[in-house]
């Protein structure tokens, strides 16, 4: 189809991005970008683009990658618990400022022709167009007030997202523990002396420390940034924590039924966001530009048009959107996984989320998994058929592990609650352990695994997971990652 008019509502990276497609794959159609800040204020620090998306980026416009490659800042992946450090290597995965990330999308969009206003905050409905896109964020008034089938998720921890003026060597994950609990900070470089930090805790910590009292207003939340800078001090070897309208927030994970609703489409956070773990936000949004134009350029009409752009990028979204929800409970309870030996933390956060098999972690990162196999075995691993070595070493079940076949869908609510306290019980009562069972398909096992590692936690007694052997990979992870003590591979 030919649009004539496209108003884009929101200049964040999935607006700018779709408007610039937009108009050269249609050079005659006048495209708009509504944007409610002004061009050089933004929220945020830095944002992460791993390998994937660069190559979906350079198929799609390999002018607007080129900029942001050369302005990124490639780093490697470490996790740091008690002054112990593993380190997987990232040839790929770059850092890009947010702020030099929209300099680098609006330069581009312009130079193909779009407009960009700034500065007034606009309605999709008022806007003048046959075609509306609407990349107006996680709070989408666009979406609010539509009929999008919106259903909004709130996650049970809380964080807070600033900054510091040097550059890490590394991306890094790192807990620190204060008075009042534990304190994690997934950081990155992204610049020339600049670095983001993302801290998080869970909700008894953040009142234990006083946080829950901050007076509630848009400015930086200097309290808790003073605490954190101190908290992590050694980390930030004598620099100061930054905020940019920094407040502790709870992530929101956005569903929506439908996309799209006359001639408005959602793109980007308005129709959908990912835990900030996976670090996939930006992604998701430059994607949907890609797949929206593509639909436009293929079809011949609005309708069939929204259709294919939905039916094209739903499951990628919601495939993520799952990964993300199991990586947000997976830090959500981090703590309680600190005793853990560093390496086989790192081989637990790998595959927390069902995406790494272990193999193929084994093969980018061989020395850290095999000090992790040998922590786990207590004898070194051989150079290949890991799963096979990992699950050949099984011992017997003993007699009398008490089955449990709830089936839960976060191991962390109140029905994983109740699963622990009877396993509480039945331990009181002498049980040994317990057997884990329930339905083959993977996304129960690998629940299953994840319900069976709280219980070992916080009931303790040996563990048993069954599952089916198609399903090796993740019961090899889970063993160990410490989520089960045995399985039990089923036909
Ligand atoms: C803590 C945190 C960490 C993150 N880390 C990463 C990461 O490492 N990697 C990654 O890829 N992503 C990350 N993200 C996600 C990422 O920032 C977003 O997913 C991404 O910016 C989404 O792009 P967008 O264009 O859809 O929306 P946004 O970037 O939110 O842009 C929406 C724009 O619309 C404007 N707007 C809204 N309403 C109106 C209106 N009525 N009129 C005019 N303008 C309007 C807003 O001002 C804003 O500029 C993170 C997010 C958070 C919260």
């Amino acid at each position: 189809m030919q649009p004539r008019r496209v108003a884009v509502l929101g200049g964040g990276p999935g607006g700018l991005y779709a408007a610039r497609l937009l108009k050269l794959a249609f050079p005659s159609c006048e495209v708009a970008v509504h944007e409610q800040g002004e061009p050089d204020t933004t929220f945020g620090f830095g944002v992460g683009l791993a390998a994937g998306t660069q190559r979906k980026l350079a198929a799609a416009d390999p002018d607007t990658l080129r900029d942001l490659v050369a302005a990124g800042c490639r780093h490697d992946m470490t996790l740091r618990v008690g002054g112990r450090v593993a380190r997987v290597r990232n040839d790929r995965l770059i850092g890009v400022a947010r702020t030099e990330l929209l300099a680098i999308l609006q330069r581009h969009a312009e130079k193909a022709g779009v407009s960009l206003h700034f500065g007034a905050r606009e309605s999709a409905a008022d806007l003048d167009a046959d075609l509306v896109v609407a990349a107006d964020g996680v709070g989408s008034a666009t979406r609010e007030q539509g009929s999008f089938g919106a259903r909004i998720g709130t996650g049970r921890g809380l964080y807070l997202w600033c900054g510091a003026d040097f550059a890490l060597d590394d991306a890094l994950f790192e807990p620190v523990r204060t008075e009042h609990g534990v304190f994690v900070t997934h950081a990155y470089p992204y610049g020339t002396g600049r670095s983001t930090f993302l801290i998080e805790t869970d909700e008894a910590t953040w009142r234990r420390a006083g946080f829950d009292r901050t007076p509630e207003d848009t400015s930086s939340d200097e309290v808790s940034l003073r605490y954190l800078q101190d908290a992590f001090a050694e980390t930030l070897r004598g620099h100061r924590l930054i905020g940019n309208r920094t407040r502790w927030l709870r992530f929101r994970t956005v569903h929506c039924e439908q996309w799209s609703a006359g001639n408005t489409v959602l793109l980007g956070d308005a129709a959908h966001t990912a835990h900030f773990s996976i670090g996939s936000g930006t992604k998701l949004a430059m994607e949907d530009a890609i797949g929206l134009v593509e639909a436009l350029r293929d079809t011949g009409d609005l309708p069939n048009a929204f259709a294919r752009y939905e039916a094209d990028r739903r499951p990628a979204v919601e495939r993520l959107q799952e990964l993300a929800r199991r990586s947000r409970l997976w830090w959500e309870s981090f703590p309680a996984r600190l005793h853990l030996p560093v390496e086989q933390l790192m081989v637990a956060y790998m595959t927390r989320a069902g995406n790494v098999p272990l193999e193929r972690f084994a093969a980018t990162s061989p020395d850290l998994v095999a000090t992790a196999l040998t922590q786990y075995a207590g004898t070194p691993p051989p150079p290949d058929g890991l799963v096979d070595w990992v699950l050949a070493r099984r011992p017997v079940p003993p007699a009398g592990l008490v089955t449990l076949d709830e089936v839960v869908d976060d191991p962390w609510d109140d029905v994983g609650d109740a699963v622990v306290a009877r396993a509480r019980e039945a331990r009181e009562r002498g049980a040994p352990g317990f057997r884990f069972t329930g339905p083959g398909d993977r996304d129960a096992l690998l629940t299953r695994l994840d319900l069976a590692e709280r219980v070992r936690l916080e009931a303790g007694g040996l563990i048993l997971v069954e599952g089916p052997a198609a399903l090796r990979d993740d019961l090899a992870a889970g063993l160990v990652s410490a989520r089960t003590d045995l399985i039990e591979e089923t036909a």
